[in-house]
């Protein structure tokens, strides 16, 4: 038998509910908290369910502020703190992806107002006290416990609206939480079985979901699998495969979830030529020879974005692509080796299956 190594565990208390629908379970969720003055956040594209879902949750919601923005910018935040604070809010609902998400939990570190968090994607922000703002064009990271909301509802039917494109990257998204979390030097027990699991449920679910967008028990096991990788994201440290997303999503532009969804077959690969047997349990779910290599297939038979050229980087920016990634690196179970990493952003900006040796020499 092995053995049970010498660890450390954090668990943060998150209530979550799974599969009800969305606004009884919000209600329930004020009642049971107390709360009866709740601001509502959404996209501006999402104006209309958001004013839909307030009506339905009844008098707790007092205003709809439907103003969030792509990733977060603070100047949003800033824009919307007033009026959470004209409202008298004591609570905050976020509905929408980790962009919403984002705008809640800025929120929430101003105020200290509970944070309600209804995910629409799977990205996983929803379980993290991480927040990723930007401002002036520049992104930033920051963690806090008080950035965790403290209530998650999970509602399949209001997943079905995602189109398969979105679904599928903000999966590959939650995906690559689990994937780094096998190999995070802080990883113990526990953090290395949701992964597995997490990544289990998402790579069962997702074929059937883009066989029918509205199939409900197949949406509501890739929200379990997004939840479980997001909850190892919140646990563990991320290595080169976040390090590489943030730099090509700060300092180039590329958009979020399909960034993750191009690379993470290719950074895992980097990483399985250094640790081949924390990365075999994956490649066994994925019944690929190696982890790399059953990924790139995965994305591939889902359509998923497969080169960086096609998200809009210029062959021109892989040289100072690799220089940055290199500059003060996440924990990484690999040695950054420039060499290696050029040649991994160019078979990522080609499009090409990952190198088998995982790009050694
Ligand atoms: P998003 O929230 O930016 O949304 C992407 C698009 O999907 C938007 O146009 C949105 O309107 C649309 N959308 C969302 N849900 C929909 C639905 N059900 N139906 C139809 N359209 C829908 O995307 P995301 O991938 O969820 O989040 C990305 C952001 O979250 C990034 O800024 C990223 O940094 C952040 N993030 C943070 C964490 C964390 O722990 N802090 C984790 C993952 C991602």
């Amino acid at each position: 038998m092995t053995q049970i190594p010498t660890f450390a565990l954090r668990l943060s208390a998150i209530r979550a509910r799974f599969g009800e629908p969305c606004a009884p379970a919000v209600a329930a969720a004020l009642q049971s908290l107390s709360l009866s003055r709740a601001v509502l956040l959404a996209t501006p594209g999402h104006a209309a369910q958001a004013q839909a879902l307030a009506t339905e949750i009844g008098p707790a919601v007092v205003a709809v502020l439907p103003m969030a923005q792509m990733h977060t910018p603070v100047e949003v935040t800033l824009q919307a703190l007033p009026q959470v604070l004209g409202a008298q809010a004591d609570a905050l609902i976020s509905l929408g992806g980790g962009s919403v998400t984002g705008l809640g939990k800025a929120l929430a570190l101003h105020t200290g107002l509970p944070h309600i968090a209804v995910p629409t994607t799977h990205a996983g922000s929803e379980v993290t006290g991480i927040l990723g703002q930007t401002e002036a064009g520049r992104k930033t990271t920051q963690s806090d416990p008080h950035l965790q909301p403290q209530v998650v509802i999970y509602d399949p039917r209001l997943i079905t609206s995602l189109p398969a494109a979105l679904t599928v990257t903000s999966a590959l998204n939650a995906l690559a939480h689990a994937a780094e979390a096998l190999y995070a030097p802080d990883r113990n027990p526990l953090t290395s079985t949701l992964a597995l699991q997490g990544a289990q449920w998402l790579i069962a679910g997702l074929p059937k979901v883009l066989e029918n967008l509205h199939d409900l028990e197949a949406r509501a096991n890739c929200q379990y699998g997004g939840f479980l990788c997001g909850l190892v994201l919140g646990q563990v440290g991320m290595g080169l495969h976040h390090k590489l997303c943030h730099t090509l999503g700060g300092s180039f532009g590329l958009p979020h979830s399909q960034t993750h969804a191009v690379l993470l077959a290719h950074t895992v690969a980097y990483n399985e030529a250094a640790v081949p047997d924390l990365l075999a349990p994956l490649a066994a779910v994925l019944r690929a020879k190696t982890a790399g290599q059953g990924l790139f297939a995965f994305a591939q038979a889902l359509n998923a974005p497969q080169s960086l050229r096609a998200l809009g980087l210029r062959e021109a920016d892989l040289d100072r692509a690799a220089d940055l990634a290199t500059q003060s690196p996440y924990p990484n179970p690999r040695p950054l080796e420039k060499p290696a990493l050029r040649a991994l952003l160019q078979a990522a900006w080609a499009g090409h299956p990952p190198h088998i040796r995982g790009y050694h020499g």
